[in-house]
């Protein structure tokens, strides 16, 4: 264990999580070779208005059976969620908001669209879309009174809200049955991180100084940053591994774990592995998908009036629609809503998914928000101010990413892949050592697409390897 080289790629949360472990079970050469010149990935926390906002990973998804939530939930790091998503107003484009009564009969029609998901969808051969849909049609003859037009509306943008919850580009390429393989974890969905953000969790993992942000305490020289790594010689004759980095730099290893994301993976896998990857794990690359969610901040010298509306959702009308189709602004129909945000009094958050985002991405910052702010406008009676501060995410156009988070496509049924075949580890025949592992979110077989689920897979990776290298003492 003390003599063994390990290099794990990635230093996000699945990767800082298998490192921490492995450190603290006795292993003494341990390397993180990382992309960006930052730890965390998809976990990114920085100082933004008045404290600090996360570009990806923003809440501790449930309490029982999340690891995060067992770790901390003594520690006063999370608070109950503050902003109560199933509140949301609904904002037509024609500045009409609808009404209490109809926006609740709809909100009760479309939370109960999947009554018993192990009855209802164990047996469904198509996606959730079509499921969805079927559902949603059917149930609205029982709500008397709603006009189609408007049902209609709604339940596109409810579409929009669940394709961003699974990180789907759409609600078509969901695997309707796939979805009994996640699991929730009960409890409260949105915790937050206060005015910390996520990031405090990775350095709560890595038992960092919580008063010296230079401080990565088990990690400390352990990352190496803007080291992008291109091929894996993953099974050299000396029984070992090379790693090449994009500068040409060579690092030996004795194991290695690939924590890159699904991603990285369908982009690079062919460059980036020699030999080649079994053909059931790039059958898994293939089948498994990720889409593509971003967010938007916008700081206001105030909060954002109405000051009561916690969130509010744009339901574009069908002829409204057809005149944003043909405008510049027409990657503006994938904005979802816009939200506030726990211990940020001014500020507002909007999500946008699919291949409109990715459109949004290629364009310049300050055109994004101008679009916003004719957005914002088109919703609105009143003339809403210019922010005072602006960002938006990239997680598709950046190379370390290639999106967001992993789900069970309709593709993945096809090919009967899932994150089994991700998770397998490469092993060396003829001692069983385990040369090249993978871990990840997107190896997770429930929760995959959260932290949680990363940090698990990170710790499976390192049991891994500690269990081989127990083995290995008892034997001798
Ligand atoms: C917008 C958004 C919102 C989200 N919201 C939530 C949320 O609220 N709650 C939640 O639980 N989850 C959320 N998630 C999902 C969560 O962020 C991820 O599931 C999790 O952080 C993934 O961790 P990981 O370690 O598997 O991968 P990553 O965080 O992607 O880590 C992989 C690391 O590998 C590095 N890398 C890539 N290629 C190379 C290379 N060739 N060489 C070296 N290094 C490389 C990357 O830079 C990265 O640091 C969100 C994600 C996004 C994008």
């Amino acid at each position: 264990m003390k003599s063994a080289n390990i290099v794990i790629i990635g230093a996000g949360a699945a990767g800082i999580a298998a490192a921490t472990r492995l450190l603290e079970s006795g292993f003494e050469n341990v390397l993180l070779l990382e992309a960006e010149n930052r730890y965390g990935g998809r976990v990114n926390t920085i100082p933004f208005a008045d404290n600090v906002v996360d570009l990806g990973a923003q809440w501790c998804h449930g309490e029982k059976g999340n690891a995060i939530y067992e770790l901390v939930k003594d520690l006063d790091m999370l608070q109950r969620p503050v902003i109560t998503f199933n509140d949301y107003k609904s904002v037509r484009s024609n500045k009409e908001v609808l009404s209490e009564a109809t926006t609740n009969a709809l909100k009760s029609v479309v939370s109960n669209l999947i009554p018993s998901p192990e009855k209802d969808l164990k047996d469904f051969e198509g996606s959730l879309g079509t499921f969805y849909t079927e559902a949603f049609w059917r149930d609205l003859q029982h709500s008397a009174g709603i006009d189609k037009n408007v049902a209609r509306e709604f339940f596109e943008n409810y579409k929009k809200m669940q394709s961003s919850a699974d990180g789907a580009d759409n609600l078509f390429e969901v695997s309707a049955k796939g979805q009994l393989e996640y699991q929730e974890c009960e409890g409260d969905q949105e915790l937050n991180w206060k005015d910390k953000g996520f990031r405090s969790f990775l350095r709560l993992l890595m038992k960092a100084n919580k008063d010296n942000a230079e401080d990565l305490g088990l990690l400390n020289k352990r990352i190496q940053y803007n080291s992008r790594v291109q091929n894996i010689d993953w099974k050299n004759s000396n029984g070992g591994a090379r790693i090449r980095l994009w500068n040409g730099e060579l690092i030996e290893a004795d194991h290695i774990i690939c924590t890159v994301s699904l991603g990285v993976l369908k982009e690079m896998h062919q460059q980036m592995f020699t030999p080649a990857l079994p053909s059931a794990k790039c059958r898994a690359i293939d089948g498994l998908k990720l889409g593509t969610v971003d967010k938007f901040l916008m700081e206001f010298s105030e909060p954002f009036k109405p000051t009561d509306w916690p969130c509010f959702n744009m339901l574009w009308r069908e002829e409204d629609l057809a005149e944003l189709r043909n405008s510049d602004h027409f990657w503006l129909e994938s904005v979802i809503g816009f939200h506030r945000v726990a211990c940020q009094p001014n500020l507002l958050e909007a999500w946008i998914i699919g291949p409109h985002a990715r459109h949004m991405e290629t364009l310049l910052e300050s055109e994004v928000l101008k679009a916003l702010l004719w957005l914002l406008n088109k919703f609105f009676t009143f003339e809403v101010p210019e922010p005072v501060n602006f960002l938006r995410t990239h997680w598709y156009t950046n190379p370390n990413f290639r999106g967001s988070y992993s789900f069970r496509s309709m593709y993945t049924e096809e090919l009967r892949t899932g994150s089994w075949d991700l998770a397998t580890p490469l092993i060396d025949e003829k001692d069983g050592k385990p040369l090249l592992q993978f871990a990840g979110e997107a190896t997770h077989p429930h929760l995959y697409s959260t932290v949680h689920g990363a940090v698990e897979s990170g710790w499976r990776e390192a049991q891994h390897l500690i269990d081989y290298y127990q083995d290995k003492t008892s034997q001798t």
